[in-house]
């Protein structure tokens, strides 16, 4: 939904201050003896990447937190580097914490700024790939409510991987495929729907259909478009009144086309729509 730049943080940096945040020495030690078998999981991820197929990396289920993963770490270890480590810390492990998420300039990337960029989300859950709780570009800025209604479990599959901010093609978020209908009741109401484009990738296709659905945003993006339909009514019965119809819908286009605002964000995406819709300038407030 909307583009982020890949954190320019070495994933060896960040693991490195994380075990140095380390107190107690054997637990310390314990997670420098088993650094390689870290670096290998970072360059699994790597190669993940340049495949887009996160989907493919070795999970585990949910629960079992004593279960080994790799060399002789626990999950619960490999999370504890990012809750206690890198969360939790005071000193540079908290620092490339806070530079992530500073940099998403407080819009959330999964929701196209609907919601304030408030945590960081495991692109891949830590309940299922703790081997890469602490790796830099798996870690994404995200609001709360982008957080809280991904699913906790990572698909199975490469087309139902939802849209990765760092990686994934420009063509996600410079071409339009998100769209509105308004429905003609009383009050007007609005559905949002996907409308990729038909010369995309069957795969691509089902991608943004399953981001669009993993982060609720037909109905998030109808509750930002009603508060924003009332106050435009209102302003068509005042500031407005005196614009034709086919003034008013140069109006509501010029607004579907700001540059600055994410093109399948929720208010393009509505403004397109009202242009679009020959009644609605009609109307006669
Ligand atoms: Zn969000």
């Amino acid at each position: 939904m909307r583009k982020l730049s890949r954190p320019n943080i070495d994933p060896n940096y960040a693991l490195a201050q994380c075990i140095d945040g380390v107190s107690n020495a054997l637990t310390k030690s314990h997670y420098i003896a088993n650094q390689p078998y870290l670096q290998q999981g970072f360059n699994d991820f790597e190669s993940a990447t340049s495949a887009v197929n996160w989907c493919d990396l070795p999970r585990v289920p949910n629960g079992n937190k004593s279960r080994v993963i790799v060399g002789n770490l626990t999950k619960e270890q490999l999370t504890k580097l990012y809750s206690e480590h890198m969360v939790g810390s005071t000193g540079a492990a908290r620092q490339i914490y806070d530079d992530i998420l500073v940099a998403a300039n407080d819009k959330c990337p999964f929701c196209a700024g609907i919601g304030h960029a408030a945590t960081l989300d495991h692109y891949l859950p830590k309940a299922n790939f703790p081997l890469y709780s602490v790796f830099p570009t798996n870690l994404v800025p995200c609001c709360r409510d982008c957080n809280t209604k991904k699913l906790a479990a990572f698909p199975t599959s490469a087309d139902a991987q939802t849209i990765h901010p760092y990686f994934d093609s420009e063509h996600f978020f410079v071409e339009k495929w998100t769209c509105a209908t308004l429905i003609r009741t009383e009050p007007i109401s609005i559905n949002f729907d996907i409308c990729p484009p038909p010369s995309w990738a069957t795969a691509d296709q089902k991608r943004v259909a399953s981001h669009f659905k993993n982060y609720d945003l037909a109905r998030r993006f109808s509750v930002e478009a009603a508060t924003e339909l009332s106050i435009l009514i209102n302003q068509r019965r005042t500031i407005f009144r005196g614009l034709s119809a086919v003034d008013f819908r140069s109006t509501l286009s010029e607004q579907g086309c700001i540059p600055s605002i994410p093109i399948n964000g929720w208010r393009r995406t509505l403004y397109t729509a009202l242009a679009e819709t020959s009644w609605f300038s009609e109307i006669n407030f």
